[in-house]
């Protein structure tokens, strides 16, 4: 790792928790798993540090070759701006054993103009304590800083034709705001310095630190203590009640007595947990059916989100659907029938979506969705981006009914449910024979990133095998509303 014991992100670690950083440098092989999705959102950050990069084209790329590497490439950041070399992008520096990496940098006679890239949309104060931090390094290697700031996502951008850098990144100068935060860089460095220095783990409890400014690679290896029911699996319970409640020393659902005030959807939970019955209101699922009318469509969107927009007339992390399944069913004992659409992952996918999805609702019915503002919200977005669309659009939204409400609203609750009213709980808890848990893609950020992979894929074999799996897992999630909306049939 060269000679630096700290770095931007162990500091953000150590600011956050002494055992997170401790852990991250002695104990790495305890860490969580890194999930599909982190590892996505890491490359996501790579792909737009290098787009920024074009904001300031012609520059030296001084990344390392390794991470063993960040020695030379100290030296060879001195070197570059020694030899008046204008532009460097991912310039390393290094003072007081604390190493920063600086993504894009301008040198100037008079001093230096930093710019950090964020692939987010907005200046949080972790990107400030970030930026606090280069500066501190910097100018504690000995150069004059004119400038510093954090260039990020403008979500309001609108692509139309060719994309325009310059609207969709923004450059926000913080200077003003981390000059103020030197001082507290400059303690803190010693204080994480030291916890590095210990010969043993930091003693530091769980707490609300988990989960901010990053949920924490040891979360679970910090929780091996608890038990397999406890306060944490409460749904709808702040989180700060949770904690209080474990560090009074309830921990366990069982230790919840009548005295402690809950959510009413909490209360269900528990009660439910405790004495093991099923809750079941017959009459109210009745009236829920009673809204509901053949012939019927069961219907689940897949969408994914680009952050640096790819099509015409959609902004950054715009959800642009590319995948509806759609069951069928003319009567309640007809039988089923199955449309789909999945795009070719080859331009928009939100033209060949709508008008496949006009043509397959043209049967009249209710449609039947799972947490239908999911729905409702990407098909309003289609007919503002293609108004041409807009009238059939408003007539499917009418006919929008929600299957999650009796589960949400706990008419039907069961202890498998785990608190939960998302599908995934709920199906194998009402069909048990039934789950996501043999799919390869079995939950939609998934499917989102496999959709996206397609852009770039050349193997037919891969995009096969792949488009294969899409498919499934969306016919999987309209499968299951059939098969639930049976279940409650069966009940009343
Ligand atoms: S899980 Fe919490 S207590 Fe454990 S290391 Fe991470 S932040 Fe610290």
């Amino acid at each position: 790792m060269g000679s630096h014991l700290l770095s931007k992100s162990s500091f953000i670690r150590g600011v956050q928790c002494e055992k997170h950083l401790y852990l991250y440098k002695y104990h790495y092989d305890e860490m969580d798993e890194i999930s599909e999705m982190q590892k996505a959102v890491f490359k996501r950050g790579t792909e737009v540090g290098i787009l920024a990069q074009n904001l300031f084209p012609g520059g030296t790329d001084l990344s390392p070759e390794s991470h063993t590497d960040y020695d030379e490439a100290i030296i060879k950041t001195k070197e570059s701006l020694k030899s008046g070399k204008k532009i460097l992008y991912e310039a390393s520096f290094q003072s007081d054993e604390v190493l920063s990496i600086a993504d894009i940098l301008l040198n100037d006679k008079s001093g230096l103009k930093i710019f950090e890239v964020k692939s987010s949309t907005s200046v949080t104060d972790v990107y400030l304590m970030d930026a606090a931090l280069q500066y501190w390094v910097i100018k504690n290697s000995g150069y004059e800083i004119n400038d510093f700031s954090i260039i990020y996502i403008n979500n309001q951008y609108v692509r139309k034709g060719e994309l325009d850098l310059s609207q969709l990144f923004i450059v926000e100068s913080v200077l003003e705001r981390i000059l103020p935060l030197q001082k507290w860089v400059g303690e803190n460095i010693d204080r994480l310095k030291k916890v590095l220095m210990q010969d043993k783990i930091p003693e530091v409890d769980i707490g609300e630190h988990c989960y901010t400014p990053y949920l924490c690679g040891f979360y679970n290896y910090c929780r091996k203590h608890l038990p397999e029911n406890s306060v944490f699996d409460l749904s709808g319970v702040h989180l700060s009640t949770k904690y209080e409640m474990y560090r009074s020393g309830i921990i366990s659902l069982e230790e919840i007595t009548d005295e402690i005030n809950l959510p009413q959807s909490a209360q269900i939970q528990l009660d439910v947990f405790k004495n093991g019955k099923n809750l079941i209101d017959v009459d109210a699922i009745k009236n829920f059916l009673s809204d509901i009318n053949y012939p019927l469509y069961f219907m689940d969107f897949e969408t994914f989100q680009p952050a640096v927009p790819m099509f015409d007339n959609s902004r950054p992390y715009m959800q642009i659907p590319f995948q509806y399944s759609l069951h069928y069913k003319k009567s309640k004992n007809s039988p089923l029938e199955h449309f789909e659409f999945l795009s070719d992952a080859k331009g928009d996918p939100r033209i060949p979506f709508i008008e496949n999805l006009i043509n397959d609702t043209q049967s009249d019915g209710d449609i039947l969705v799972y947490n239908k503002s999911f729905e409702i919200t990407r098909l309003k977005e289609i007919a503002e981006a293609l108004p041409q669309y807009k009238k059939q659009i408003e007539k499917m939204i009418k006919r929008i009914k929600d299957l999650i409400i009796p589960f949400q609203k706990k008419y039907y609750y069961t202890n498998e449910m785990k608190g939960s009213y998302s599908i995934k709980y709920v199906l194998p808890a009402l069909i048990p024979e039934l789950n996501y848990s043999n799919l390869p893609i079995n939950e939609g950020g998934l499917a989102s990133l496999t959709f996206e992979s397609l852009y770039d894929e050349k193997s037919q074999e891969v995009i096969t095998e792949k488009r294969k799996q899409l498919i499934e897992y969306c016919k999987m999630d309209t499968l299951a509303m059939v098969k639930i909306l049976e279940k409650l049939e069966g009940i009343v």
